[in-house]
């Protein structure tokens, strides 16, 4: 090798393909893990779903109720189940919390069509129910594909009901329609954030009228099988939570199957990998902790969203349990903000500057920095967060890559991150690169969801 090469290798920073990495042996352990995720996607199209299945899985290998003053030691596995929506898992470590906790944080809600509290009418004999998105979409991806809805009604007797309906093959499923090609010329002049209105996304959900003369008998004739399935009325809908999501089952993507398309990957699919990581702990040397939070996709609010007091309740909970103030744990805190990055998109290099920006199988993406414009609403983790990261990472074979969101000035967006770092938590974003984010069908690649397992393994480990 002349010396001109040897400086090559030893001064630039050279990225690989994560395939050019990982022997044999490891790819079969990629592909594994990309099946019990595809599981996991399919029984939890909702937060309230992906809380009830991390609780199953969390009691399968031991995890008990946390109860406020019960007594922990190490080793101890508990969660928190919050309002349904949200779920907190810890594994006491050997060490007392004075010393801090390893955090992993992702988020279980995803972009989709939430039904107003009035949803049903009939128009020209067939019936509909009105929705409001929830979330960052781009309402002209959700017409014309099958739709699932899922929820629950909550009654004023204190029961609530669970729906689940479109995902059992025999089951009906449910669509928005569009304007046929032929008359959409005025349509397809306007911007394709005009082309579909927000209150143009009304579910069809059917036509056969009601065997009498009144008026509304579509309507009426719907709301009796409802009242017939589910005994309810047009009013039990105020106070019901339904919501529609795409009926899309999770698939492996590519003659290879090296990529999974599913519905809200963001941020699933780092929520399986910290639950994962939790539940193949052994006593860790620092507390570790897993969330599984709830509206980050509509800033984090709300007391099952990040910035609710219900995580620093549980903390200081536990931290009470060891005569250890909240504070001092806190300081001494370090937290994986697990949410999904974008990855390059060949089909759209302008919006991107390749050498900063995530690619598909090169492992765990973290960003320093969110945010937008002058990295406005970012925490912008420290240099030594990311030197701690390079050594826990080099010393447990995690492959990852540092990465941004788009080209300087293109656009931007935030996850929990800024919301742990203000709890005085160094706090990072980790997570998995996914091609066309916020779509009903997102795409991601298998090697990518097990490096961002295997990383937040090693911070739960270190
Ligand atoms: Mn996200
Ligand atoms: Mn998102």
């Amino acid at each position: 090798m002349s010396k001109e090469q040897d400086w090559r290798e030893s001064l630039f920073y050279e990225q690989k393909n994560g395939y050019d990495l990982i022997d044999a042996e490891e790819t079969k352990l990629v592909y594994a893990y990309a099946e019990g995720y595809k599981r996991f996607m399919d029984a939890a199209r909702t937060e309230r779903e992906a809380v009830r299945v991390s609780i199953e899985l969390a009691e399968e290998v031991g995890f008990k109720e946390y109860i406020p003053g019960m007594a922990l030691s190490a080793g101890d596995k508990v969660y928190l189940n919050n309002r349904g929506k949200s779920l907190i898992l810890a594994v006491m470590g050997s060490e007392p919390l004075s010393e801090g906790a390893v955090i992993a944080g992702a988020h279980v809600d995803s972009p989709r069509l939430d039904f107003k509290q009035l949803p049903l009418y009939e128009d020209t004999e067939m019936a509909y129910f009105k929705t409001h998105y929830y979330g960052g979409i781009k309402k002209y991806q959700w017409v014309t594909i099958p739709l699932e809805l899922h929820g629950v009604v909550a009654l004023k007797n204190g029961d609530v009901i669970d729906v689940c309906i479109g995902q059992d093959p025999d089951d009906p499923q449910f669509v928005i329609t569009d304007l046929l090609p032929h008359l959409a010329a005025d349509q397809m002049k306007k911007t394709m954030s005009e082309g579909i209105k927000g209150e143009g996304l009304n579910i069809l959900i059917g036509s056969v009228p009601y065997a009498d003369d009144g008026k509304d008998r579509v309507k009426l004739a719907i709301l009796s099988l409802l009242h017939d399935d589910y005994g309810i009325t047009e009013e039990d809908f105020l106070s019901a939570e339904l919501t529609a999501v795409p009926a899309f089952q999770s698939r492996d993507i590519g003659f290879d199957r090296s990529m999974i398309g599913a519905y809200g990957h963001d941020d699933r699919v780092c929520a399986y990998a910290e639950l994962r990581a939790i539940l193949d702990l052994k006593t860790p040397r620092r507390t570790a902790v897993c969330i599984l939070a709830d509206k980050e996709e509509i800033g984090s609010e709300g007391v099952t969203g990040m910035q609710s007091k219900a995580f620093d309740t549980f903390m200081e909970d536990i931290c009470e349990g060891q005569g250890v103030a909240l504070r001092r744990c806190y300081e001494k805190s370090f937290c994986l903000s697990s949410d999904v990055c974008n990855a390059f998109d060949p089909n759209y290099p302008e919006v991107s500057e390749k050498r900063n920006e995530a690619k598909i199988n090169y492992g765990m993406g973290i960003c320093k920095y969110t945010g937008a414009r002058g990295k406005s609403g970012t925490s912008d983790a420290s240099a030594e967060i990311v030197a701690y990261l390079r050594k826990l990472f080099a010393e447990n074979n995690v492959i990852w890559q540092l990465c941004e969101l788009g080209k300087v000035d293109q656009g931007g967006g935030g996850t929990i991150a800024k919301f742990m770092a203000e709890r005085n938590i160094d706090t990072i974003d980790a997570g998995v690169p996914v091609l066309s984010m916020h779509a009903p069908f997102e795409v991601v690649s298998k090697l990518d969801c097990w490096m961002t397992y295997k990383g937040v393994l090693a911070a739960y480990q270190d």
